[in-house]
């Protein structure tokens, strides 16, 4: 088979890209070996996760929420099979949709496991090879597993086994304090388990905002989440309670099952990336500049296989960029607006620069304002005031850097900060322009205005390293 543009993988990354080319005109096909379109994201990623999430939060507001709002339950219930079908249901809609998508396009799904043969051919297992004038890499990523003795008993999940349960662990432990661990964290304490965090470095989420990662672990500490930090996982033992889990010199935790979150590596190995001439670190994936082109001028390489995000959104992006780039346009991946969206109770969404990163890059000349959702009259009538928002600008032009929210539907209110830094806005651009009341988006330029010392609903406080 013969085609323009050949797409090896069908997740966010690969079906954007061949979807986009296609609308190009280009002749697409994509190639992937799951029975559904939408990769890790929509089979066994950020949509059945959320799809819990969606449950968690029900109970929640079931049970916390309901009664003060007057409106009156009875007893909330997690019913696990209900919740497991409709996760079932939402990953099944929109695995479809993508399908559908590709016909309306006409993009070619081809079934089966590819394998680049040379510089413009993937053999596909099972089926005819197909031929490409350019070719886009979007093969995604794996769970990694590190050498804890024991680690390979049946009762250590990863976020894929974890998603197949169907009952409730009444014990959980949790290797790995990332976004992957604290989102199921959250969750399955929620859904009743007892939930135990073991993290080897001295915080949750590590690559978040120090404040925003302490608040996290308050609340989950508050709520009667388990957390071990600096505690290196030393040994998984079976015993006929459950697993018997060593951790931080000694300490030990029983579980009934343990779900191993402890990063995920390109999926790079094993697809015939030599034969194709393509340069790649196994650890660091294919490497591909802002075009995401590699090291072969006609093949592209787009999100968890060739870049550090490991986030759907900018897979999405880089697919977009790739199939311009691919199809003879000219177009990059601007990465100052990433949205880092974490999904726990409560949540945390970030955009441009943590508080620390700004004050590396820009020393004294940084200003940052704060406020809390307690002031915030929505979050009060959600009787949901948990967290802030942190608006961090430099002094001199007062271009905002980022922006970093703990709190009530963050992950929703983040795109005005991706809007905002994409535009290089100032503070001054949130902080004065109007936002609808009373929505919790306030929040943000509310922390905006206590930035630049003149808050309203909050008492201002003096600006450190303001200027008189
Ligand atoms: C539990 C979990 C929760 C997550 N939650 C979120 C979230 O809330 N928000 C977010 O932004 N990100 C989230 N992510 C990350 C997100 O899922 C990934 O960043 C995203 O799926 C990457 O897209 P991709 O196209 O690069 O790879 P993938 O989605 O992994 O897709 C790669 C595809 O390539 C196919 N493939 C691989 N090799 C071959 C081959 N040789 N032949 C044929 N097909 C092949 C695979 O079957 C797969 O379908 C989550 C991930 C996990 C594991």
């Amino acid at each position: 088979m013969e085609c323009d543009v050949a797409v090896l993988g069908g997740g966010p990354g690969g079906y954007t890209a061949a979807i986009r080319a296609a609308q190009l005109g280009a002749k697409t096909v994509c190639i992937e070996k799951e029975e559904v379109l939408g990769g890790t994201c929509l089979r066994v990623g950020c949509i059945p996760t959320k799809a819990w999430v969606q449950t968690a939060y029900a109970l929640k507001e079931a049970q916390e929420t309901f009664g003060k709002l007057g409106v009156k339950v009875g007893g909330p219930e997690l019913d696990f099979a209900a919740s497991n079908a409709w996760k079932a249901a939402v990953v099944g809609q929109l695995t479809q949709g993508v399908a559908g998508l590709f016909k309306a396009n006409g993009v070619e799904w081809v079934k089966g496991v590819g394998r680049f043969r040379d510089a413009h051919t993937i053999a596909v297992e099972g089926g005819d090879d197909v031929t490409f004038k350019q070719a886009i890499v979007a093969t995604g990523s794996y769970p990694l597993r590190p050498p804890v003795p024991g680690i390979d008993s049946k009762r250590c999940v990863d976020s894929t086994g974890l998603l197949t349960q169907e009952a409730v662990p009444g014990r959980l432990a949790v290797l790995g304090g990332g976004i992957i661990g604290c989102e199921f964290a959250s969750i399955f304490h929620r859904f009743g388990s007892q939930v135990t965090i073991i993290e080897m470095l001295p915080r949750l989420i590590p690559q978040e905002d120090d404040e925003a990662a302490g608040e996290l672990r308050k609340q989950f500490e508050k709520r009667g989440i388990t957390v071990h930090l600096e505690s290196r996982c030393e040994q998984i033992a079976e015993a006929q309670s459950g697993l018997v889990v060593t951790f931080g010199g000694g300490q030990a935790v029983e579980a009934d099952l343990m779900l191993v979150s402890t990063g995920r590596g390109p999926l790079v190995e094993g697809i015939g990336l030599e034969a194709l001439g393509v340069r790649f670190d196994p650890k660091k994936g294919i490497g591909a500049d802002e075009h995401r082109r590699t090291s072969v001028p006609h093949v592209y390489a787009v999100g968890d296989c060739a870049g550090y995000w490991q986030l759907a959104h900018t897979a999405f992006r880089e697919g977009e960029v790739a199939a311009e780039n691919a199809c003879g346009n000219e177009a990059v991946v601007d990465n100052r607006g990433v949205p880092r969206p974490i999904y726990t109770d409560p949540e945390i969404a970030c955009v441009g620069l943590t508080e620390q990163e700004a004050r590396e890059q820009y020393g004294d000349d940084v200003l940052v304002g704060k406020f809390p959702f307690s002031a915030n009259g929505r979050a009060m009538m959600q009787n949901d005031t948990v967290g802030w928002v942190k608006s961090i600008h430099e002094a001199r032009y007062g271009e905002l850097l980022g922006l970093v929210m703990v709190g009530p539907h963050v992950t929703d209110l983040v795109e005005a900060g991706v809007v905002a830094l994409d535009a290089e806005s100032t503070v001054e651009t949130v902080a004065d322009g109007m936002a609808a009341h009373p929505t919790l988006s306030e929040a943000i330029k509310e922390a905006g205005l206590v930035a630049l010392g003149r808050a309203i609903h909050v008492p201002n406080k003096k600006r450190v390293g303001a200027k008189a």
